[in-house]
């Protein structure tokens, strides 16, 4: 056996030979994917000198963190970075759920309304809008905020006309969700994006357009904030953290929705001005530097699993050489144990809890079952090797993350072993 393989199922030559001839015919793919890491590396190095990013601005604060400079600084840099005016990062911001429900609640009043243009939101986000769970949780339909959505169209796009149809005057919030998340859809393209934020803003300069930016950040030359979208929101433990924040999530966006969002988080009046953190910044100034790279091993890893399950005539999206705005890979398995296999065999290949092998659970917040591979450093990081899928016909896995594309290629290795490996005549 290989030292390599020691921890996986063992690698059959002729899952080695298919995946290496995938690889090859990735080659150009993988070439204009470095082309976006050379620019935002760029783009985010040039913002951390402009805001002479120093020693002093890793240290760690306590008490109310006033005039924290490590905490303002990241606010800076995060909001140069995303060609916004500004921006909250907070480890206090306790996932990508709250970071977006911070700008649900923050950019809604009584009476208002909430339109989603890209149609149901994000599964976690139900119970936030109100659209399920009990009343009586704080949800902003408990606020007197109501919901309305409008479906995709038939290809994936936003239904521009439909959205326009739906502006009423109670309307003050319109969300955007660019990731396909747990849906088998296209993503929606910045340039899509920012168009739509321009025609909403035709109609309705003062409805505030955000954008669930979750798993989408740097993988493309620009952020929805710079074509037109007002706020996007976000996960640190997601594309932004480079694989090295401990937890955290960020908003940023216009001035004046900053702002009310700063309210929420902390309380009226005080916004940002309090917020402490006992341990040392440097992860997440390092882990912003990073990210444009750890994004682009993860994405490189998603193609190669659209090549290689394609390849086996399993249904992939998106397909390995089309355009991609976020870092998942959806396969569809069409069949429960193939796709428990596929999760369980990205678990087997984790460097952390290897011999773990994940079952479907209840997971709250969640409505089906959902089994969730994830041997990662940071715990439930996703921009770590990692897979989840609701336990839902047509059995659909999601994978995402790799902190190096060495790594993603041997989960992809170890998964096609437990699928029962391939013939030599395939490769
Ligand atoms: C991950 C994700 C969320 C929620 O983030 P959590 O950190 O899991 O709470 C919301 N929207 C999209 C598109 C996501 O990918």
């Amino acid at each position: 056996m290989n030292y390599l393989d020691a921890a996986m199922p063992e690698i059959s030559a002729g899952v080695r030979d298919y995946v290496a001839a995938c690889e090859r015919e990735c080659a150009q793919v993988f070439a204009a994917l470095d082309e976006i890491e050379n620019y935002n590396t760029q783009k985010v190095l040039l913002a951390f000198q402009r805001h002479r990013v120093a020693l002093r601005h890793f240290a760690p604060t306590n008490g109310y963190g006033y005039d924290d400079i490590g905490r303002d600084t990241l606010d800076r840099l995060y909001a140069d970075v995303f060609g916004a005016e500004d921006a909250l990062v907070r480890p206090q911001i306790a996932s990508g759920t709250h970071a977006l429900a911070l700008c649900l609640q923050g950019l809604t009043r009584p009476g208002g309304k909430l339109l989603a243009a890209s149609g149901r939101p994000y599964d976690t986000l139900e119970q936030v809008i109100g659209i399920s769970g009990e009343p009586g949780m704080g949800s902003l339909r408990d606020y007197g905020v109501e919901y309305d959505e409008v479906e995709l169209t038939p290809d994936g796009h936003i239904d521009v006309a439909g959205v326009l149809d739906k502006l009423d005057e109670h309307t003050q919030l319109v969300t955007i969700q660019r990731s396909r998340g747990y849906a088998w859809r296209p993503c929606l393209s910045v340039d899509e994006i920012g168009e739509v934020a321009r025609a909403i803003h035709a109609r309705r300069p003062d409805v505030c357009v955000m954008v669930d930016n979750c798993y989408g950040e740097f993988t493309r030359l620009q952020e929805p904030t710079e074509l037109g979208a007002d706020v996007i929101a976000g996960s640190l433990i997601k594309n932004p953290g480079g694989g090295m924040a401990p937890t955290g999530g960020y908003i940023a966006g216009k001035r004046k929705y900053v702002e009310l969002v700063s309210y929420r988080l902390t309380s009226p009046g005080i916004g940002r001005e309090v917020g402490s953190y006992g341990a040392s910044y440097r992860p997440f100034y390092q882990g912003l530097f990073m990210a444009p790279h750890v994004t682009m091993q993860a994405v490189k890893t998603s193609a190669l699993a659209a090549r290689v399950f394609g390849g086996l005539g399993y249904d992939v999206n998106p397909a390995y050489d089309a355009p991609r705005e976020d870092i998942i890979q959806a396969i569809r398995f069409g069949d429960a144990d193939k796709l428990i296999r596929f999760v369980q065999a990205i678990q087997l290949a984790s460097p952390v809890d290897s011999e773990a092998l994940p079952e479907p659970w209840d997971m709250p917040g969640y409505q089906d079952q959902v089994i969730m591979a994830a041997g990662t450093f940071v715990s439930g990081a996703s921009i770590e090797l990692s897979a989840d899928s609701p336990i839902r016909p047509p059995y659909i896995a999601y994978m995402q993350g790799a902190l190096t594309y060495a790594h993603g290629r041997l989960g992809i290795m170890c998964a096609l072993e437990r699928l029962g490996g391939i013939s030599p005549s395939k490769a």
